[in-house]
């Protein structure tokens, strides 16, 4: 069977397989530990759960406005007034079945086919996939200082007349870094005298730790939101923890907005309006369970570097946000897919390879989860990798012995 070129040129997803195998290993029994999800473990708000219950219970479920019912719309002008001090219009607002559903229709729309997108590494492992499904093609940019925090000269030797678009991730998964206001300022003013469309996917921008905060870009222009080259992508996934509820939304100027709902049109018609309500819900609401989920997040990141430090040669960079951090384990196994197999295989401790995010010798791992899974999974990762951690642990009850280093 043969199918089209672009379907086929879609990566081959190690974590998939990963996850499938470690799924096996869960319906086997086996104690599995999680450390690759990227989502908290809270339930939903209630006034989300209440808001579209009651829309449920009306049975008066139908198509919504393809660009999001007003209310939802007018709950997002105002997170936006509040959260990066800029007053939008309904018409600069387009709520999508997630972000990424937003960031797909945005590619969708800003792309002629070979146009480049610049995307900095550590990346979210969707956007290089995205940009070439709509025929475009994704330019990868590591930080030549061999760190994590993106650099404007590197950015600046990798754009060319073909640039497009750069997508710039901070709060960043995977590696959890918040980067620099000097550098979200320049980049802003970089690519706004490019004439580049700047695509801030802001998606864990409330989850910040050490009281500090990822600057609202919209600070950095002068210019009026419809002459703008500044796209702004959020959702209620990471916020609320509402992963499942699948909403989330684009800022962007009016004339991209229509020609990304024309998009929208003939693909899902709109988000389902259950759960738009669920969001409007969510976002009108109280608003501490941001800040609890914040702290408890916080606290996690904690565990997680204080468990990491007891592993001898793994290096990490203390994460600023997110529910992730990206350690170096290259003085172990160099190949991310090779140790992520072998501590799935051996420790049963899922873990996503940093080949995915288009760096090597590195993992990303989530501190989402519980304190114990954050413990133990890592206790098993020093058992499966240090050669000076003592050689028999428990997994479950099972005594294991480590006869590979
Ligand atoms: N951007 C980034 C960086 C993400 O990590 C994710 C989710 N993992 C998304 C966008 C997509 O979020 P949503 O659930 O709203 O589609």
């Amino acid at each position: 069977m043969s199918y089209s070129h672009l379907a086929s040129s879609i990566a081959e997803s190690p974590t998939l397989r990963l996850n499938e195998e470690a799924q096996l290993l869960l319906d086997r029994g086996e104690p599995v530990i999680h450390l690759g999800i990227g989502e908290p473990k809270n339930k939903a708000p209630i006034s989300a759960i209440l808001s579209s219950a009651a829309k449920l219970s009306t049975g008066d479920v139908k198509y919504s406005p393809t660009d999001g019912i007003p209310s939802l719309k007018k709950a997002i002008i105002r997170y936006t007034e509040e959260n990066y001090d800029k007053l939008v219009e309904p018409e600069n607002v387009i709520v999508s079945s997630g972000a990424k559903q937003s960031i797909f229709n945005l590619l969708y729309a800003l792309l002629n086919p070979l146009d480049e997108v610049i995307i900095l590494a550590p990346y979210w492992v969707s956007y290089p996939e995205m940009v070439r499904m709509v025929n475009g093609v994704p330019v990868v940019v590591t930080p030549e200082d061999g760190g994590l925090h993106p650099r404007m000269e590197d950015i600046e030797e990798a754009v060319s007349a073909s640039t497009k678009a750069i997508i710039v991730n901070s709060p960043n998964n995977p590696s959890g870094l918040v980067f620099s206001d000097a550098f979200v300022k320049e980049i802003v003013q970089f690519c706004e005298s490019k004439k580049i469309y700047l695509i801030m996917d802001d998606i864990y921008h409330k989850i910040v730790f050490d009281n500090r905060k990822a600057a609202p870009c919209y600070g950095f222009t002068h210019e009026d939101i419809e002459n703008s080259k500044l796209i702004v992508v959020n959702g209620v996934s990471k916020l609320y923890g509402m992963t499942g509820f699948r909403i989330g939304w684009a800022i962007a100027p009016r004339k991209l907005v229509e020609v990304m709902t024309n998009i929208q049109a003939q693909t899902t018609s709109c988000a389902s309006v259950i759960l738009q309500v669920a969001a409007e819900g969510a976002l009108t609401g109280p608003q501490s369970i941001v800040e609890n989920l914040r702290m408890t997040i916080e606290n996690n990141r904690n565990v997680m570097m204080r468990e990491l430090k007891s592993i001898d040669a793994v290096k990490v960079d203390e994460p600023d946000g997110t529910f992730y951090c990206f350690p170096d384990f290259s003085a172990y196994i160099k190949d991310s897919v090779q140790l992520s197999e072998l501590l799935l295989r051996k420790a049963r401790v899922v873990t996503v390879p940093g080949k995915e995010f288009g760096m090597e010798g590195r993992l990303r791992l989530s501190y989402a989860g519980s304190v114990k899974d954050i413990t133990e999974g890592v206790a098993r990762i020093r058992w499966a990798l240090d050669s000076n951690s003592p050689n028999e642990i428990y997994i479950g009850d099972r005594k294991m012995v480590r006869d590979w280093l």
